[in-house]
Parts: C-alpha cells; sequence; structure tokens
C-alpha cells in the first residue's frame, strides 16, 4: 500500500470520539481501528508493538546506525471531530484541481468553492481528498497517521538513510481533550516527540494558549416585585453587571495572534441565583495570571458592593503553553526547520489559538511540537487533503529521523 491507499483505508474506520462516554477509548470504533494499526505494524515487521486496553498503540521502528542517536518518536490521533459524523466516509480524489467550485453532492447541493475558501486556490495542480458532502474526511488525523507509517516504510526501504530508534504512537479521543491523559510517556520512552497534527503545508506549532476556566455564582434575594423595594436582590443584574465589568474587546471575536481573551461561555440565571462561565486565555503566563487575577479583584469588588457571600468564584487552571517546556530543547524546533527547508517546504511558525495533546505531553515531560499533517478545513464536510501536502509531511518526517542521526 502507498500513502494513498492507507489514508483512503484508515478513513474507512468510522472512529467518532464521544465526550458523553467517559471512557477510554471513547467509542469502541476506535479500539477497532488500533487493531488493524497494530496488525498492518506487524506485517511491516516493526518491533515492541504494544496495545494497551485504553487503545494507546506503540511502536518501535530500529534503529539502523551503531551510532549514539536519541530515540524520538512521532505521534498521531486515530479519533475523528465529535462535530460530524466519520461515519461511511466516501472521499473522492480531484486530479489537477484547475481552481474551481468542486460539487460535494449534487442532492444537496453542497460544494466546495474558493469563494467560502479562498486557500483552495493555493493548491491548483495538486490531487485534492474531498468528502461526498455528507461527512468530515477524517484528514484529521488520519492523515498524520499514514503520513508516519509510510515514512517508516519509506525508511525501511532505503536502509542507505541511517536513523536511530524511531518510536510511532497512535492515540484516542485527541478530539475531545484525552489524548495525552493515559499516554505513558514513559512506556514511550522518547527524548521528545512531534505530533503530526497541524494543518496546512509549513505549520509548526510550540506555542500554545494558558488556559483556565471560571465559573461566578451570584446569589440573589427573592421578594415579591410588589413589595420588593429595598428588599429584592436580582441576581441577573449582579450578573450582568459583572459581565459588564470585564474589557469589552478582550474576546475571542476581537483577538488573534498572541492576544488573549476573557471568553462567555455561558449564562444561566434567576432573581434568586445565576451563574456564569467563563474559559480565559493567553499564550503569555504573567498576563495569563494577571487575568485571573482581575476576575477575583472583580469577584471581590461585587461582594464590596452587594455584601459578602454575593458572588463566590470557582477558577481551574486547565492546562499551559508548551513554549516553557520546549525553550529548553529548542534544537527540536531547529530540526523540524531544517527538516522542512530540505524538503522544499517553507516553515510557517505560529501561536496556536487552543490547546493540544503535545503541550499536556510536554509537560508529562515530553517535549512534543506539533507539524502540519496537511488537511484544511478540519471537523466537517468540507475538509479536504491535498496529497502533495501529505506527501510532504511525510518526507519533513523521514529528513527529522536523517537529520537527528546526522548530528
Ligand atoms: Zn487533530
Amino acid at each position: 500500500m502507498n500513502l494513498v491507499e492507507r489514508f483512503l483505508k484508515y478513513v474507512s474506520f468510522d472512529t467518532q470520539s464521544d465526550e458523553l462516554t467517559r471512557l477510554t477509548p471513547s467509542t469502541p470504533g476506535q479500539m477497532v481501528f488500533a487493531e488493524y494499526l497494530k496488525s498492518e505494524l506487524e506485517s511491516l515487521g516493526l518491533e515492541d508493538i504494544t496495545l494497551d486496553e485504553n487503545g494507546y498503540l506503540f511502536a518501535t521502528l530500529p534503529a539502523n546506525t551503531d551510532k549514539e542517536v536519541p530515540v524520538i518518536g512521532f505521534i498521531a490521533h486515530m479519533d475523528t471531530s465529535p462535530d460530524m459524523s466519520g461515519k461511511n466516509v466516501t472521499p473522492r480524489i480531484v486530479e489537477k484541481y484547475d481552481g474551481s467550485d468542486i460539487v460535494l453532492c449534487t442532492e444537496e447541493n453542497i460544494v466546495l468553492s474558493p469563494a467560502q475558501f479562498p486557500e483552495l486556490l493555493d493548491h491548483k495542480g495538486e490531487d485534492l481528498i474531498v468528502t461526498n458532502g455528507k461527512t468530515l474526511l477524517g484528514a484529521d488525523d488520519k492523515a498524520g497517521i499514514a503520513e508516519i507509517v509510510s515514512a517508516v516504510v519509506y525508511l525501511q526501504e532505503h536502509p542507505e538513510i541511517k536513523h536511530g530508534k524511531i518510536r510511532i504512537g497512535f492515540n484516542p479521543d485527541e478530539e475531545i481533550g484525552e489524548g495525552a491523559h493515559k499516554f505513558d510517556v514513559q512506556k514511550f520512552g522518547c527524548e521528545w516527540a512531534y505530533t503530526m497534527d497541524g494543518g496546512e503545508v509549513g505549520e509548526l506549532e510550540f506555542e500554545n494558549f494558558n488556559a483556565a476556566a471560571a465559573k461566578i455564582i451570584f446569589k440573589g434575594r427573592n421578594v415579591h416585585p410588589g413589595y420588593a423595594k429595598h428588599k429584592m436582590i436580582n441576581s441577573i443584574r449582579i450578573a450582568n453587571q459583572f459581565i459588564t465589568m470585564l474589557p469589552r474587546h478582550e474576546t475571542p471575536e476581537h483577538t488573534s495572534g498572541y492576544e488573549g481573551f476573557y471568553h462567555l461561555i455561558g449564562i444561566q440565571g434567576d432573581v434568586e441565583q445565576s451563574t456564569v462561565s467563563y474559559i480565559i486565555r493567553d499564550h503569555d503566563r504573567n498576563k495569563f495570571e494577571d487575568r485571573k487575577k482581575e476576575i477575583e479583584h472583580l469577584v471581590n469588588k461585587i461582594n464590596a458592593e452587594f455584601g459578602k457571600g454575593t458572588a463566590t468564584l470557582e477558577l481551574r487552571d486547565q492546562y499551559y503553553n508548551m513554549r516553557e517546556k520546549i525553550e529548553p530543547v529548542m534544537h527540536i524546533i531547529d530540526t523540524a526547520f531544517a527538516a522542512m527547508e530540505a524538503v522544499g517546504v517553507k516553515p510557517n511558525v505560529k501561536p496556536i489559538r487552543g490547546g493540544t495533546d503535545g503541550a499536556q505531553l510536554s509537560f508529562k515531560g515530553l517535549p512534543c511540537p506539533n507539524i502540519f499533517a496537511g488537511g484544511l478545513n478540519f471537523h466537517g464536510r468540507y475538509e479536504f487533503v491535498p496529497i502533495q501536502n501529505m506527501e510532504k509531511a511525510m518526507k519533513v518526517i523521514v529528513k527529522i529521523a536523517e537529520l537527528v542521526a546526522s548530528k
């Protein structure tokens, strides 16, 4: 099987994850896929192949040099997004894309058009794998898996390329934020690794948000409105006051790049009690801490005005920016950079406005930046992947292996 055949086979497995089941893997289809991959890795003659009860599949491509070379790993996730069905994925290859609209589904008139997705035009002349408009594609992250497996096969077929021990890891449930939780970093046994889970060619990510969640509960006092003067305390109005005290433009819809925000994600309430929920995000750790302090400060202000105990705050950190774990080992970024340039890919470093499995792995002791897997429009029916993007990602993996051994 070649890279494309492998990818097309992988997307035939329904591996949609589901955050409600509270199981690992969250859905049985992921284990079915893991078993399939395990047998494929066995047939390729890889070593130390393990699939644990949580669906984490690890394997080793042994070194082909006697030189001391650091053990490195490549990681991709097996699940697809809960946002859209990944069942009966029916991919189609649009050869030598000419820049026009691509009709994904005639009967429902679903069209992948450069008018909405101008990035399509960056791939004129390439071969695009698209959906039939009814499901997502699953390039996130089966492109990553296909690239890693194909890179391993390439290295096996090219013994003249010297490399150290390479570990590969495929995990479940990345899309529900659980991919790193049960990842056994010790057992994986790498000095560092790369997740192949980014989008467009060249993407290289080692900075993500610091993240916290805040819930503020406002207590009121309900009294018949006809007799409420100086007695009623309306918690909804206090909650509203609190919301307007936060800076109006530090929200997701007004920020980009390295700008952080407070994001109001929920509000519920009646006169007696109201609850507002926020997520707090910032790449800069100091600014992140300041944002949390600001929330505390405003809660105190509300209590000063309306009485102690009116507002109570529950604040918890969710994850941190991996940059602080990558900075001491910047050579792993330099290597990825050099590998991309060596295969004709222009590296594009950008901060992730979210989290990644790699961030959690970095804090578990496995520094783990993220490299492009090549797909675009993730998590929906307009998802597509240029075959040339996947080929480039595969070459980057091979080149990284080569560069690490040449140092
Ligand atoms: Zn992904």
